[in-house]
């Protein structure tokens, strides 16, 4: 068994194996004609289920060909133009490559000693993303595991902050407020286009889903500051404290950008930190001509980017940026075994003392890698391109009369829902919803193409995602007629039946 250990001696049976891995996908991309077979949980689970974990089959090309019926024959594939679906990129070969580098090598980035390259790299990559964003010179961050850990990280900080700060200023008026106290009385105040991961933070963070105050949206989908001017007096009025104003700066499913300078100004006013989601829209960060779609970004105390989303990074690849690094000490506990104190103090860099993960993965290299292989312009003009194909793809859906679509897009979504020509009244608005569903499915069903779905105003829309360069206006029309088909036979279907 120990010929399987990846060591001095087997460094031939680590190249023949991961190249036979290699060889498999590369044949496989190559030969993907669909971003999905179709296949049906209930079709997968028996070929799982059958397969017994207590033989095991004694080499890698064996399994490998297992894997083939298990997992890739049935995967669903990013790469493929027609994959529209979630927020999910296609990857850069750079970064694939700096994937095989860090599980090979296997560091953990929680302390310098298990580390050392791999923390002075990920360091320099923080500086390099907080600088983009304009963070200022006391700025510092960590890479996590992607953006719902990295917005749980930034409101963690925010809350103690919040702590901190209102308990010394009842302490210097001569009142003593205790945290717990006081936790029932902290406020969050993000748009209702936000992401989910922002109730789920508050509840995880003791504060309950009611903590957060979910501020509407204007017709371009961005937070209406007006509305959290209002809600921000009310707080204060109730005797409330505003913890954080989370903005995104991308929405999951419009790519809408708040108004980031505004609510810098607001939070600033009302002494609430401020956040700001750019899981999606960091690619702006490195876009050699959308960057100002950003401004206000630099006001904000914590940000979250997702590499893996519009970096064309592999998963998992996010940080959390932070403006004053004292603030990440809410998060550093000293373990005599780890981290003590008195290496914090001889300024030995254990990048554990900042995070909430203990060991961690050296996602860093692969960010490393695609800078420098490929450059920040490089990235950035791929994300561009996806950006440029939405603002096409919008033309198509507003001038075909088959569909209505919901916001000319800043990035790169497209939230549009079936709608049939009709002389009188057309469907029931419930049999409409339907019909969206039903398209959504049978698509995926069909393997032809993988689209979202969501919800606006409690009607039912589908969504595209568009993250892939290769992905032209010929896919879009291609697959919004594949849509409208299926909406179309279960419309006339229904209809058949109720008549
Ligand atoms: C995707 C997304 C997240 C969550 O990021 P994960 O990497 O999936 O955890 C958070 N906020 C926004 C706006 C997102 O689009």
């Amino acid at each position: 068994m120990r010929s399987h250990l990846l060591n001095e001696t087997t460094a031939d049976l680590y190249r023949r194996t991961v190249t036979e891995g290699v060889d498999r996908v590369a044949a496989k991309l190559a030969t993907t004609r669909r971003p999905h077979t179709g296949i049906s949980v209930d079709e997968l689970t028996p070929v799982i289920d059958g397969i017994d974990l207590d033989r095991p089959l004694g080499d890698a090309s064996a399994a490998l060909d297992e894997l083939e019926d298990v997992y890739l024959r049935d995967a669903v594939y990013f790469h493929h133009p027609r994959y529209l679906g979630h927020l999910n990129c296609p990857v850069v070969i750079p970064a694939v490559v700096g994937e095989a580098v860090l599980s090979a090598v296997n560091s953990s980035l929680d302390t310098w000693d298990q580390s050392i390259g791999g923390t002075l790299i990920e360091r320099r990559l923080i500086e390099w993303t907080a600088r983009r964003i304009g963070l200022g010179e006391g700025a510092d961050g960590v890479f996590t595991s992607g953006g719902s850990q990295s917005n749980f990280h930034a409101l963690l900080l925010a809350r103690d902050e919040a702590c901190r700060i209102v308990m010394k200023r009842a302490l210097d008026a001569g009142t003593e407020l205790t945290k717990a106290e006081l936790l029932p009385k902290l406020r969050i105040f993000t748009s209702e286009a936000s992401h989910f991961s922002v109730q789920k933070s508050a509840a995880m963070l003791g504060l309950g889903y009611e903590a957060v105050i979910a501020v509407p949206v204007d017709r371009a989908r961005r937070m209406d500051t007006s509305v959290l001017a209002l809600e921000l007096e009310e707080c204060a009025a109730e005797g409330l404290f505003p913890m954080a104003v989370v903005a995104t700066a991308g929405t999951t499913d419009f790519g809408s950008i708040d108004p980031l300078p505004e609510i810098a100004r607001l939070a600033s006013e009302h002494s609430a930190w401020m956040h700001v989601d750019a899981a999606y829209g960091c690619g702006l960060l490195v876009s050699p001509t959308r960057r100002h779609l950003l401004d206000g970004i630099e006001h904000a105390d914590s940000v979250t980017v997702d590499y893996h989303k519009s970096f064309f990074q592999p998963v998992s690849s996010s940080a959390v940026l932070v403006r004053d690094r004292d603030t990440l000490k809410h998060a550093t506990y000293h373990a005599d075994y780890l981290n003590p104190r008195r290496m914090a103090e001889e300024r030995i860099p254990n990048q554990v003392d900042k995070s909430i993960q203990t060991t961690r993965r050296f996602d860093a290299l692969k960010l490393w890698m695609t800078l420098r292989v490929m450059g920040a312009d490089g990235v950035g003009s791929l994300f561009d391109e996806v950006v440029g194909l939405a603002a096409a793809g919008w033309e198509i859906l507003d001038a075909d009369p088959r569909f209505e679509v919901v916001v000319k897009p800043q990035l790169s979504t497209l939230v549009f829902r079936y709608v049939p020509a009709t002389d009188g009244d057309g469907p029931r608005p419930d049999l409409l919803d339907e019909a969206q569903l039903h398209a959504r499915k049978a698509l995926f069903a069909s393997g032809e193409a993988v689209v979202a779905g969501t919800k606006v105003d409690g009607k039912q829309y589908l969504k595209f995602t568009l993250l892939n360069p290769q992905t032209t206006t010929a896919d879009i029309t291609a697959v919004l007629d594949l849509v409208a088909a299926h909406a179309e036979q279960f419309l006339g279907e229904s209809l058949a039946v109720h008549h």
